[in-house]
């Protein structure tokens, strides 16, 4: 860390406590927003430990769907975003329109919304999911409704292989992921033999199919912990491989894809930080009317799945 970071960590750390904000950084971000966060997670665990964090500020170092969903879950607190421009490729592929439009030609269909989409999507579907717990909240729904499945058709697909039940997929994807090449993969694997694959269910099929494991990030996090083998080949956005390697420093890290980053989560830096701390930007509300309904589909997630509820 240069000198000129090293200051920009100790003005973060004092703003921090004039502030009493925490910091949350998801586990794509990159190193050095991650070594400054409170907490390192996915969205969902970073919304929970802000809900139960006595603080007045929350600092969200992700991307908008994700403070989005931290304002829908702590009213109370101001949400702030580094940078507006954090967007999400995949969550911006399904408008409030586009569910409409599905919901109609299936009216008696239950909408499944992974947590990667907009407040507005969320308010107008019935429950949402991670990709940790996609497969509990499509298994607790009775076997004779429809689903609608947004916007993830990766997701969408490895969970249908999952349970065996049918969905209607949304077309959606992540750009990033899409971008995994089962090629490549196959010639990390044969370099690295004695690796273990852990892959994103955000990945399309041929990735997921050659995968040991198939799990979240957080999932992922835990596996990289509890697997005997000392080289883990990991198919997901590459700024995870920052908090593996920092975990489990005696293991090897090798990523499936060198160059699947996200561009959206890459926009934060220390100064942005900093500066988003200094002059209390950019805040992130939700309309009550949308926070509410939003809340009714987080909340049914949270009243099926293992997630300790915030
Ligand atoms: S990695 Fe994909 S799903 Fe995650 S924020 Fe980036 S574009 Fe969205």
């Amino acid at each position: 860390m240069t000198v000129t970071e090293k200051k920009m960590v100790a003005q973060i750390q004092s703003l921090k406590k004039e502030r009493r904000a925490i910091i949350l950084a998801h586990n794509y971000q990159v190193g050095e927003i991650q070594d400054v966060a409170d907490f390192v997670g996915d969205s969902l665990e970073l919304c929970q430990k802000a809900a139960q964090i006595d603080a007045d500020v929350i600092v969200f170092c992700g991307v908008l769907f994700m403070a989005e969903t931290a304002a829908v879950l702590c009213p109370n607190q101001v949400v702030l975003m580094p940078d507006l421009s954090a967007g999400c490729g995949m969550s911006e592929m399904i408008s409030v329109d586009d569910l409409i439009r599905m919901k109609q030609a299936h009216p008696n269909a239950v909408v499944v919304c992974y947590v990667n989409s907009s407040a507005a999507v969320k308010a107008e579907s019935d429950v949402c999911c991670t990709s940790s717990n996609a497969k509990k909240i499509v298994e607790s729904i009775p076997k004779d409704r429809e689903i609608i499945f947004i916007p993830d058709q990766y997701l969408g697909a490895h969970v249908m292989r999952q349970t065996g039940r049918k969905m209607i997929l949304y077309n959606g994807y992540c750009p990033t992921h899409v971008r995994m090449m089962a090629g490549e993969l196959a010639e990390v694997i044969v370099k690295h033999p004695s690796a273990t694959v852990l892959a994103h269910p955000e990945c399309p099929q041929p990735i997921s199919a050659s995968a040991d494991y198939v799990l979240s990030t957080s999932g992922i996090a835990l596996q990289s912990k509890k697997t005997s083998a000392q080289k883990v080949i990991v198919a997901t956005e590459i700024g995870m491989l920052h908090r593996l390697s920092k975990e489990n420093p005696d293991k090897e890290f090798i990523p499936a894809c060198s160059y699947c980053d996200c561009a959206h989560m890459k926009v934060n830096d220390l100064e942005k930080l900093l500066w988003s701390l200094e002059e209390m930007q950019y805040p992130i509300t939700v309309s009550a009317s949308v926070a509410a309904r939003a809340k009714e589909a987080i909340d049914r997630m949270l009243s099926v799945s293992e997630v300790v509820q915030c």
